[in-house]
């Protein structure tokens, strides 16, 4: 059996495609659980990209101990130096520089010449290498680029002390026998391809990107970098699940083996699901809420005979299980403490008090805790950005004779404020005495509210997205009260907006 990484960039390709920005403590929270997953490297920002970037970097590299952290720097010097003052104090930090090898792209948007470009890859690399020996080179747009010059491209990088050589198919344009055979042929041609690990990273805008990673890694690719759920530019990256259940079902075949504890796969993905508030679609390979519902009834009848007629995979073997009961009314705050330790949450005394005071509070109204409650409880509290709009007081009048009026009181900044509005319903007036007492003038594109376990009494989440100059946000919103719920998540999402125009990030690989 041989061995292939698990690169996984959720925090950097993931969290920079439209609605999917999280905060330091979303992203810091996502990275135990990659940690906890088994994922070999993950790529947690792209530090100059903005100063919350670099301290979610930095705040990452201090929080793992087993796997590598990767920050991402362009093939410049500045990008390089912060990278590594983001990744330095890392038990594992390596340094993943990049440059195109396009023409369209040395003569549209690099404006340089092959021999040009070939120089900065190299010195970027000697640079890199001068800060860590854990050095990774990616060729962007490498599917669209001569091949004879990526390979000398990635000669250079190598020679110059790059252990990784990253191959992208930066633009989902490849086909797997296409991509398969470019990666032998880099195995065939580059003279030193001996001396490091050749990385594939593929985007899905024709569906391919899972098949494209397969095939590089049958031809010789020893990392995958990817997603979970397949999150990222556009129509997103390889999906990590897709591909580490591939040689989980498959290893007999592929005679491949990686890192990744599958039984956490599920949990991985709920927790990303459950800070971005983007669910995903219910036929998803693997983690799709269908991906294990066997419905017609010849299917059935079989796995009642037996399991095997037509489950390739068990939902067990990804961590799908029923939900549990976790903790009851007269569970005391050292329970509660207990409980989240074993989850991997170290909390403050004051945010256990406030989740203890949350969890009392939903206790009173609702019968059964579960899993899901308290994880929502969690996020709601723990992993949210400091806030620059609160709510202090909510009253909305509704009926089918009175016109829906919202009386709201908020603290905009630390500021008191109080209106009253009207609206078509309770959530508009809502919302409308909202954007009144905030001054934001964002649209509202999509409202949806799921109730997270069964019962008249289960908490429900809001999730509402917004936009505001052409920028989108997801926010989310969970009560047992739907619409304090949607006041809640709308809220957020104001709140994830005021922090995305502190904190723009922008770059493409
Ligand atoms: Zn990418």
């Amino acid at each position: 059996m041989e061995r292939v990484k698990i690169f996984d960039t959720t925090l950097r390709d993931g969290e920079q495609s439209p609605g999917f920005s999280m905060n330091i403590n979303e992203k810091v929270r996502m990275a135990k659980q990659l940690e906890k997953l088994g994922v070999d490297i993950i790529e947690a920002g792209f530090p100059v990209a903005s100063q919350g970037d670099f301290e979610a970097v930095r705040m990452i590299s201090q929080s793992l101990k087993k796997s590598h952290v990767a920050g991402l720097a362009r093939a410049h010097d500045k990008d390089i130096e912060r990278a590594w003052e983001a990744i330095q104090h890392a038990h594992h930090p390596r340094i993943h520089t990049f440059i195109s090898t396009s023409d369209i792209h040395l003569t549209h948007q690099l404006r340089k010449n092959r021999e040009e470009v070939l120089q900065m890859a190299a010195a970027a690399v000697t640079k890199a290498k001068s800060y860590t020996d854990d050095v990774e080179f990616s060729a962007m747009d490498a599917t669209r680029s001569d091949p004879d010059y990526l390979c000398q491209v990635l000669e250079a990088a190598i020679e110059a002390g790059a252990t990784t050589v990253n191959i992208p198919d930066t633009v989902g344009y490849t086909i797997p026998v296409e991509f398969a055979e470019l990666i032998s042929y880099i195995k065939r041609t580059v003279p030193n391809i001996d001396r490091a690990v050749i990385s594939v990273h593929c985007h899905n805008d024709l569906g391919l990107a899972t098949a494209n990673s397969l095939a590089a890694v049958l031809n010789g690719a020893r990392q995958v970098e990817c997603t979970i759920n397949g999150i990222g530019e556009r129509a997103g990256n390889t999906s990590l699940e897709e591909i580490a259940m591939i040689f989980y079902t498959r290893k007999e075949y592929a005679q491949i083996e990686t890192s990744i504890t599958t039984q956490e796969i599920y949990s991985t993905s709920k927790l990303l699901t459950r800070i971005t508030g983007v669910r995903v679609q219910p036929n998803k390979a693997i983690v799709g809420s269908n991906a294990f519902a066997h419905e017609s009834g010849i299917h059935t009848d079989g796995l009642l005979k037996d399991k095997n007629t037509y489950e390739i995979m068990t939902p067990e073997s990804v961590g799908v299980t029923k939900s549990n009961l976790v903790m009851g009314k007269h569970s005391g705050r050292h329970a509660l403490k207990e409980e989240l330790k074993t989850r991997g949450y170290e909390l403050s005394e004051e945010n256990l008090n406030k989740i203890f005071t949350r969890f009392k509070e939903l206790a009173d109204t609702k019968k059964d805790l579960y899993d899901e409650d308290l994880e929502t409880i969690v996020a709601e509290i723990v992993l949210r950005a400091p806030d620059r709009y609160k709510l202090i007081n909510l009253n909305v009048v509704t009926g089918n004779f009175a016109i829906p009026t919202a009386t709201i009181q908020m603290e905009v900044e630390g500021e008191p404020k109080k209106d009253v509005g009207m609206g078509d319903g309770p959530v508009d007036a809502a919302f409308k005495t909202i954007a009144k007492i905030t001054g934001t003038k964002s649209t509202l594109l999509k409202y949806s509210v799921e109730s997270i376990t069964g019962g008249t009494d289960a908490q429900g989440v809001v999730t509402v997205r917004l936009e505001e100059n052409s920028q989108q946000i997801v926010g989310r919103g969970a009560h047992n009260d739907i619409i304090m719920a949607s006041v809640l998540a709308y809220i957020n999402a104001l709140n994830r907006l005021e922090y995305i125009k502190q904190n723009p990030i922008k770059t493409r690989l």
